[in-house]
């Protein structure tokens, strides 16, 4: 497998010393050799990658610029619109369903120069952790294809790792990013919300969800931000401020960095894990960085408050899901048979037992119990991480409690699936960014990743204390 970053694809092509049609035949080689097992992808775009790879050559030998992704092959989670071309979420109930409008994140990765390969597979509308909840099968995880890859964007961090794709991009409600790319040895990153236009990213949990990407380098995922990130007028929700260069950022040291250790984390993670994260404090310490304890005492109700605010907000977003207005339509001879017929066919057992407990959530009499209280607990969490943050620049957990997991082993509990993110959720409640960089093995000789997490647009920080880290293990 020719190791080469999206960083040097995009050098070798920009200088004309490395044709993009030939880094985009090398990629679909692999896939060609792997995807049935892995099956990374819902939908392979040979055809349209082969025309786009074609235009960069013949940008850059007629003397253009094609920009800072030039030829770099990249795979999209299959819940960001591409116009014209199936997005299904893997859901059946989106099936056939073609967006008449591009994302903005695809809309710019196309002005950069990338060339998209394929649509990713996930969990149904983004709801799991390991992307066996996708209607159309489930992900292996390249490293062992026995066990999963993560989730919900299981696919992306799949099609990273098994070289099928030079990077991708994933979107990141509860973990979906970093819980992943842990499992599958990549790095990943969940950006400060509004951060990157979520415009054309189907919502699961509006006030949660993040776009962000899966790649092998930490140089590379500053690449993909400074490319994907910035105000957009589409999303009311967008930063409207200039992003610093993260790719400046990184090259700064550690040293006098305040890394936090948070003594009241939830317990939970196998040792292998704590043993790695141990690890990761030492290597920042060895490079100049200061770790101070904090406490961030709200932490551990994180996935109580996200299980009753993320499920609300999807059964909300659902349900325009009607037969109506996308994808699949069962016919009754009446409109509301049609309506429940549609939704009863169209959507999974994980989707329909988010949409039950959003709806009873937000329900007359149960509102200010449940999707209240989990709302005041969202700010607790999020002023206990401002003051952490007032001791700490930023703060080191594990990404996930335990390497990737068999197939089947916790799909019969939901519960146990959903302590999969006990330790990323709380970022996407407080609105901050969160990343996974890969710091060596644990049990089966599967990677572990460590979570690095900052306050809200701390992504230079983040950046430099995960360079540093990437740095430690080289
Ligand atoms: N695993 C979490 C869930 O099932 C997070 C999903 C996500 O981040 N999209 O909701």
């Amino acid at each position: 497998m020719t190791a080469r970053t999206a960083s040097e694809i995009a050098a070798g092509v920009r200088s004309g010393t490395l044709a993009a049609a030939e880094v985009l035949e090398q990629h679909l080689d692999r896939i060609a050799a792997r995807e049935g097992e892995v099956h990374a992808f819902n939908l392979v775009m040979t055809d349209q990658a082969r025309r786009d790879a074609a235009a960069v050559d013949a940008a850059v030998a007629a003397g253009h610029d094609p920009g800072p992704l030039a030829g770099v092959p990249l795979a999209l989670k299959d819940n960001m619109c591409t116009r014209g071309i199936e997005t299904t979420c893997s859901s059946k109930i989106l099936e056939g369903w073609k967006p008449p409008y591009d994302a903005t994140v695809v809309t710019r990765l196309a002005a950069a120069g990338a060339v998209v390969v394929g649509k990713t597979n996930l969990d149904e509308f983004a709801m799991g952790s390991s992307t066996e909840n996708s209607a159309f099968g489930p992900t292996r995880n390249p490293l062992d294809i026995t066990r999963v890859p993560g989730g919900s964007s299981g696919g992306s961090a799949a099609a990273v790792a098994a070289g099928f794709a030079s990077v991708s991009l994933g979107s990141d409600t509860g973990g979906s990013i970093r819980q992943p790319a842990a499992l599958c040895g990549v790095v990943g990153v969940k950006p400060t919300y509004g951060y990157v236009s979520r415009y054309g990213l189907v919502a699961f949990a509006s006030s949660l969800d993040q776009i962000g990407p899966f790649t092998n380098t930490v140089h590379d995922a500053a690449l993909l931000l400074d490319v994907i990130g910035g105000h957009d007028p589409m999303d009311s929700t967008s930063i409207p401020d200039q992003h610093p260069s993260l790719l400046d950022a990184i090259r700064r040291d550690v040293v006098g960095l305040r890394v936090g250790r948070i003594t009241d984390l939830p317990d939970g993670a196998d040792p292998d894990v704590t043993e790695r994260l141990e690890a990761a404090f030492d290597a920042l310490r060895e490079a100049g960085a200061k770790i101070v304890d904090v406490q961030v005492p709200a932490f551990g109700y994180g996935l109580t408050a996200y299980y009753l605010i993320a499920p609300s907000e999807a059964s909300s977003n659902l349900a325009r899901y009607d037969g109506v207005r996308y994808g699949l339509r069962v016919e009754r001879p009446d409109t509301n048979a049609m309506y429940s017929a549609t939704r009863a066919a169209g959507f999974g057992d994980e989707v329909k037992r988010r949409i039950m407990l959003g709806t009873y959530a937000l329900s007359a009499g149960y509102y200010d119990a449940y999707y209240g209280k989990a709302l005041k607990v969202r700010r607790l969490i999020a002023d206990d991480f401002d003051r952490a943050y007032e001791h700490a620049d930023v703060l080191l957990t594990p990404t996930a409690p335990t390497v990737a997991f068999p197939f089947g082993s916790k799909t019969d509990n939901p519960l146990a699936m959903y302590l999969c993110d006990v330790y990323t959720i709380p970022t996407n409640l407080a609105g901050h960014p969160g990343m996974s960089v890969p710091f060596g093995t644990g049990q089966h000789g599967l990677p572990v990743g460590v979570q690095v997490l900052a306050a809200t647009l701390g992504e230079p920080t983040m950046f430099r204390a995960a360079a540093a880290l990437e740095r430690a293990m080289s």
